[in-house]
């Protein structure tokens, strides 16, 4: 249910229940000063000087009161989520850590591979990799993406994992996840760039967060070198250290070379996503090379699939 907290002043307070008179209610929790029951939402005044709205008109009936909250801002709730920022639960000064970082790409487009990539970023490379440009890759396009990637992919250590389409169908079929792919991925990706740069250990591990901590674990579970020593989660990960950035950078590059190999393949430009274009881009490549060459190309599980199947059949 929703609901909003108000610190209010006893005088408000006051002023409330005179406001509310026709709908009070005579039963009263132990602390209140008044409940009053609106059609849209409930409001329970106590001694402490809170006053609790709750009901689908906590809104709007908080609104009326909430200038002369004590505080500027209504206190939410605690039943709210909390809306995290992006990085804050890490340790402090994270940024200029040695960090190995975690991103993947792919899948959310029917065409193409599953591209992992972990890459680590030492404290004293930070400068450097700004300086060729690496941020956050959204703001990128793929041609600057793919000129950055060229040059880090000399001066960072990194492990690409890529899982092509018809492994990814085999492994779908059997019933496996997304969910628990990305994991195993980022999971042996990390493990990899670890190997590679002993006997150095990074101060830290940060996975671009796709599932939360307990689910990752809960994925990974049975498996054997799972990586948990000062490993840290974070949404837009990108955005908080480099090494993210710089794994999402080079995972997309990796994933664009894909691409091309299969337009090459296909004999046709074929585009990324997984909205209509892509539907219409199976169906040539249906009437081009027979539905026998799909799990080579898509994530045959993607809706997509059916949709090009009937394009096909018109
Ligand atoms: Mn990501």
């Amino acid at each position: 249910m929703s609901q909003i907290v108000l610190p209010l002043s006893l005088s408000t307070i006051t002023k409330m229940k005179q406001f509310y008179q026709a709908s009070l209610a005579e039963k009263l929790p132990p602390g209140a000063v008044f409940v009053a029951k609106t059609p849209h939402c409930t409001i329970t005044a106590y001694h402490s000087g809170k006053v609790l709205f709750q009901g689908p008109g906590c809104n709007a009936e908080a609104d009326k009161w909430s200038s002369e909250a004590t505080l500027l801002k209504p206190v939410k709730a605690k039943t709210s989520l909390p809306k995290q920022t992006p990085g804050t639960h890490l340790p402090a000064n994270f940024s200029q850590l040695s960090v190995v970082g975690s991103d993947e790409v792919g899948t959310g487009d029917f065409f193409g591979p599953i591209t992992v990539v972990a890459a680590y970023v030492r404290n004293q490379d930070l400068a450097l990799l700004k300086e060729l440009g690496v941020k956050d890759s959204k703001g990128l396009k793929d041609e600057q993406i793919c000129e950055i990637a060229k040059q880090i992919k000399e001066i960072i250590p990194f492990s690409l994992l890529t899982l092509h389409n018809e492994k990814y169908n085999a492994l779908q079929q059997s019933g496996m996840s997304q969910g628990k792919l990305k994991a195993l991925l980022h999971n042996q990706a990390i493990g990899h760039v670890l190997k590679k740069i002993e006997p150095e250990k990074p101060d830290a591990i940060l996975i671009d967060e796709f599932a939360k901590e307990a689910v990752y674990y809960q994925y990974l579970k049975g498996q054997k070198n799972i990586q948990r020593e000062r490993v840290y989660f974070s949404t837009k990960a990108e955005g908080v250290h480099l090494a993210v950035a710089a794994a999402s950078i080079l995972a997309r590059y990796a994933f664009v070379q894909q691409f091309e190999k299969l337009s090459k393949l296909a004999g046709f430009t074929i585009p990324k996503g997984a909205g209509a274009k892509v539907d219409e881009a199976c169906a040539r490549l249906i009437r081009a090379k027979g539905k026998d060459v799909l799990p080579q190309f898509v994530k045959l599980h993607f809706a997509n699939t059916e949709k090009a199947m009937k394009l096909v059949k018109r």
